[in-house]
């Protein structure tokens, strides 16, 4: 900008002298040709000039101004005449015979000192040698001396004024330009910064996300190898959240996330990184820490962080978390395993409700046990004593009476003694035995209906389905032939079926639940709640009820009460509006089926009532009696020996 400046100013000021000279040059051959006018040809021949010619001279010059001098010089360099009447002096040899040659006017600017050398002033004059023809020939030369002062000031006073609008415009545009630049380079570098966030905090709690998880857990699995110390990582992940979200409205929901974030952060060490996954999951890494078991505590300290309830307005919501643990290198040498057997640990922890759970290779599908267990549950297939159903009522809460039964698969082990289906179901699910256990499910339920039959009115058996089965019609054919086999009316059995399966594949799984409602086989949406699925998008589908999870249950006696009250009213309402009969399930004391019976539940199925049992074992009431003798059963009594309430189930 500054040699932009120099230059614009430079050019300008050239152009300015070069018209100043221009124009003194023009003079100059004007003061010339008035001059020469006088001067008789031959005199530039003899070098002498007549003193009239002089005086004529003199005088035909003596209205210019401007002129300091004129001089006259023959070619050779004679001096003819002198305006300041001084008889001798030479001319610039050079000067003379370029103007003479050249035809033109030679012009140079020269400093006169006026008065004595000390006080003297200067002034600038423009010495200009103009070329004198006669007939087209050069006979000699003028040499007309300009006052070229004033023009000379002018220029140079122009030039200033020039140099102070260059520099006043040059200093306001670099002012513009500097804002302009500043503004978008601080708009560059705040939207830079947003992105860096972005990138790596979650932006509803602004806690860090997966990716910089990743980065932390690289850094502290690098610290680890090198120090030797052991890297923890916990996975929790909210249970039921989606129903908060659902029936509080997403709002709440987020809310929830930012409490529980702000729990999780308030509590934590500086050096453990809180991360949100994504969704209800969250993630804690513990850099170092001394054991498994220290890390075990530490997860069990932060589960203890969601006991009192979250407010959310004036509801307290209790909310429960299951965390898996993994720990490096106990479990895991790379930060990807690592993350992988946490979440392994967090599956166990969810499906057998255990709140914390530690990795450990028997859960893990590629572990040697699992594969061991796998081989156990094939053979156990092909034997009749090993997989036993046992059967839980439901009780109506409005009469008391038990009106259904529903199937739980246990699995007596040769040498590991009691499995429960955690234990084995999510395993035959994997490998694909699944099918092959539910159809030995199916033929052991109908088969004891067909018994029950004979005895008097069973009432309905319920048998769980997974997920695998419900999306081909192959089950839908078992059931059938198995109903006809044995000549059980379809109404007796019912199938339960998890909304996580129902949702997972709905343009395969809503035509065979439409085939088992017109083979007329009840159908319910079990574990209802705890998925992540919508109310509305399950009811749509060709279901009769709606079993509501054990966990909004459990939560209706503790210090969530309030909370969980307003999201089972809500499902009740919603599934009563579509016509769907509700089961509460897990129900332990007489207040939380009390409570239930306010909210309108149809039924209810839990240890307050009887454990899962096997069918020698059933209470009376539980069992068929004699035709038309049931409806006599008007209240509920407990075999003595067997108090249900705080029971565990006798089999496991
Ligand atoms: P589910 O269908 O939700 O079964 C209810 C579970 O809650 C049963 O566990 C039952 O014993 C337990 N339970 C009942 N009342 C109470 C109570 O008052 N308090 C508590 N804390 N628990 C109670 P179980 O028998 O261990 O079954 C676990 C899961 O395994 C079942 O959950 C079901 O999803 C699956 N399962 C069981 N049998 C089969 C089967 O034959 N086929 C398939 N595919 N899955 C099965
Ligand atoms: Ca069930
Ligand atoms: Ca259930």
């Amino acid at each position: 900008m500054l040699a932009l400046g120099v230059t614009l100013v430079l050019v300008t000021s050239n152009v300015m002298q070069d018209q100043a000279r221009r124009d003194g040059v023009a003079l100059a051959r004007s003061i010339e040709s008035y001059a020469s006018g006088s001067v008789p040809e031959q005199a530039f021949t003899v070098g002498v000039l007549a003193p009239e010619d002089a005086a004529r001279v003199t005088a035909q010059v003596d209205g210019f101004r401007e002129l300091r001098r004129l001089r006259m010089w023959t070619v050779d360099g004679t001096l003819l005449y002198d305006s300041l009447a001084d008889a001798t002096g030479f001319p610039d040899g050079d000067r003379l015979d370029a103007a003479t040659r050249q035809r033109e006017p030679d012009a140079q600017l020269v400093t006169e000192v006026q008065g004595d050398e000390f006080g003297g002033t200067e002034t600038t004059l423009l010495d200009v040698y103009v070329p004198v023809q006669h007939g087209g020939v050069v006979v000699g030369a003028a040499e007309v001396m300009l006052d070229y002062q004033g023009t000379s000031d002018a220029v140079a006073s122009a030039t200033r004024t020039v140099t102070l609008v260059v520099a006043g415009g040059l200093v306001l545009l670099w002012l513009l330009l500097f804002r302009t630049v500043w503004n978008a380079s601080r708009r560059l570098q705040s939207s830079a910064l947003e992105n860096a966030r972005l990138a790596l905090l979650d932006s509803l709690t602004g806690l860090p996300n997966r990716r910089m998880l990743a980065d932390r857990l690289e850094r502290a699995i690098a610290d680890s190898h090198a120090t030797g110390t052991t890297v923890g990582l916990a996975l929790l992940d909210i249970d039921r959240f989606k129903d908060i979200n659902d029936s509080l409205g997403h709002d709440r929901g987020d809310e929830l996330l930012e409490q529980v974030a702000q729990r999780l952060r308030g509590d934590l060490r500086e050096e453990d990184v809180v991360a949100r996954l994504g969704g209800d999951e969250f993630a804690i890494l513990f850099p170092d820490v001394l054991s498994v078991a220290d890390a075990d505590a530490a997860a069990r300290r932060v589960r203890q962080l969601f006991v009192p309830p979250f407010m959310l307005g004036d509801l307290a919501l209790h909310v429960d978390t299951s965390i898996g643990v993994a720990c490096l290198p106990d479990h895991a040498d790379d930060g990807s395993s690592l993350m992988r057997m946490a979440d392994v640990a967090m599956y166990t922890a969810k499906t057998h409700r255990l709140g914390v759970s530690v990795y450990s290779p028997e859960e893990d599908d590629s572990s040697p046990a699992r594969l061991v267990l796998l081989g156990d549950l094939h053979r156990a297939l092909g034997v009749d004593d090993e997989l036993q159903l046992h059967y839980q009522p439901k009780i109506d809460l409005r009469t008391g009476r038990t009106v259904g039964l529903e199937a739980l698969m246990r699995w007596r082990h040769p040498t590991r003694g009691m499995l429960p289906p955690d234990l084995f179901v999510p395993l035959a699910e994997q490998s694909g035995l699944i099918h092959d256990l539910t159809r030995y499910a199916l033929r052991t339920c109908v088969a004891q209906l067909a018994r029950w039959s004979e005895d008097g009115d069973p009432v309905p058996v319920a048998v769980n389905l997974s997920a695998h089965d419900v999306t081909s019609h192959a089950v839908v054919d078992v059931i059938e032939e198995l109903l006809a086999r044995h000549d059980v009316p379809p109404a007796l059995l019912e199938v339960e079926i998890t909304e996580t399966a129902l949702v997972s594949d709905p343009s395969r799984v809503v035509p065979v639940l439409e085939r088992l409602s017109e083979i007329g086989v009840h159908v319910s949406i079990d574990d209802f709640g705890i998925g992540n699925t919508s109310i509305s998008q399950l009811l749509d589908l060709p279901v009769h009820g709606l079993k509501i999870d054990r966990l909004f249950v459990a939560d209706m006696a503790g210090n969530g009460r309030e909370g969980s009250e307003v999201i089972v009213k809500a499902m009740v309402d919603l599934a009563h509006s579509f016509g769907l009969q509700v089961v509460a399930e897990g129900v332990e004391d007489a207040a939380t089926a009390e409570a239930l019976r306010r909210l309108t539940v149809d039924q209810a199925q839990g240890y307050l009532y009887s454990p899962a049992v096997p069918p020698d074992r059933l209470r009376a009431e539980d069992l068929p009696r004699d035709r038309g003798a049931r409806h006599a059963v008007t209240s509920v009594t407990h075999e003595s020996g067997r108090t249900p309430q705080g029971a565990t189930p006798s089999d496991r």
